[in-house]
């Protein structure tokens, strides 16, 4: 039994799945897909994302604060993944770094790209 809240139902599966795992912690304002337009450093593997790249943005709050993280797309991609099969309960994988550290886990040998790419 989760939250048991209406709001909660009608959120879109991946919308749900990030509010289930930062409830605690901060909580998404919006979620999109942008251009970056100065370099940023990726949430997921901590990377850099270029100037022109696209990138998955969240703007968030957390104590009052507001800040935005970036993440490449394709570290969404595989984020996405990395909480679909060990679920959003576990805030623990949600760190900087967490994309890299779950390659690491599964034991693939590449970068995050290449993981997003390797089915193609
Ligand atoms: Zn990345």
């Amino acid at each position: 039994m989760r939250h048991g809240i209406d709001t909660y139902r009608l959120l879109p599966e991946r919308a749900r799945l990030r509010y289930e795992g930062v409830k605690s912690m901060v909580c998404v304002i919006s979620e999109k897909d942008v251009i970056v337009r100065k370099p940023h450093q990726c949430f997921g593997c901590l990377q850099s994302i270029q100037k022109g790249d696209p990138a998955n943005r969240q703007v968030c709050t957390d104590s009052g604060e507001i800040y935005s993280l970036y993440m490449h797309t394709y570290c969404d991609s595989v984020m996405y993944e990395m909480l679909s099969i060990y679920g959003m309960d576990n805030e623990e994988l949600l760190i900087e770094g967490c994309v890299t550290e779950y390659l690491r886990e599964i034991e693939f040998d590449g970068s995050p790209l290449e993981y997003v790419l390797r089915e193609c």
